[in-house]
């Protein structure tokens, strides 16, 4: 998308090397998108994956939370270590992660995780009892783009166990999740059916004793396009840096 006027500095510089080619990064821009897309958002949570699409996570983390987004989001466990080990202390969110990944580490550093198969919460489940922290959940939904999050099919096999987890106090699933996968072309029915879908399995996990109170579908597409999509929280990536 196109950012609007930049405010004039701050920026970061960054080299590839002594001698490599510099990246001037205009944090500026980052702001003032970050203050357009948090006024169409109820809440704004900002994904700087990817090291924050190769902005720089740290700077720009910094740069969205002083402006407006209330949380962060990325894909592997190490992206939200590294947002720790920099000092940042917001919430973070962590959605693309092995079966076998650390999720101790990720407790005790406070990180929230997205779980999207049984395998996960059972692993996940695991590091509570054994690290003493309860973990803060969201639950991951897939509507339709088939990239990562539970068979709708499989769904309430997933919330029924992590509601018995939530009532033994190892979790807390704080959100429902899904993403859309066709949300660059408004009016596409297939959002219309993921929104069905994704309305679908917030009743089914309210229904097993669930109360999650962050329903999160729209990434900066339907953020500025479909207010249908909007619940809780939006979570944007590339419109902070486009
Ligand atoms: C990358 C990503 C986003 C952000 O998408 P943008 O289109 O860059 O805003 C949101 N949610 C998930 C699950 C993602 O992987």
């Amino acid at each position: 998308m196109t950012a609007p006027v930049p405010a004039p500095v701050p920026a970061s510089v960054r080299a590839a090397g002594p001698a490599g080619p510099r990246l001037r990064i205009d944090l500026g821009a980052v702001a003032a998108n970050t203050r357009l897309l948090a006024e169409r958002a109820v809440a704004l949570m900002a994904v700087v994956k990817a090291d924050g699409f190769g902005h720089g996570a740290a700077d720009v983390a910094r740069t969205v939370l002083a402006e407006g987004a209330t949380a962060l989001g990325v894909t592997t466990l190490q992206e939200g270590l590294e947002l720790r080990a920099a000092g940042i202390t917001a919430p973070v969110l962590s959605w693309l992660n092995p079966v076998d990944a650390d999720f101790a580490a990720a407790l005790r550093a406070r990180l929230h995780l997205a779980v999207p198969s049984r395998e996960h919460l059972d692993a996940v489940i695991a590091a509570a009892a054994r690290t003493g922290r309860r973990a803060q959940l969201h639950l991951h939904i897939d509507t339709g783009m088939a990239r990562d999050g539970a068979d709708p099919a499989r769904w309430g096999e997933l919330c029924l166990p992590a509601a018995q987890a939530e009532r033994r106090g190892l979790v807390e699933v704080v959100g429902v999740m899904s993403h859309l996968g066709c949300a660059d072309t408004p009016g596409d029915p297939c959002t219309d059916a993921a929104l069905t879908a994704f309305r679908a399995a917030v009743r089914t996990a309210r229904a097993a004793g669930l109360r999650p109170r962050l329903r999160h579908l729209a990434a900066t597409a339907a953020t500025l396009t479909d207010p249908r999509t909007h619940f809780d929280l939006s979570r944007v990536g590339a419109g902070l840096v486009g």
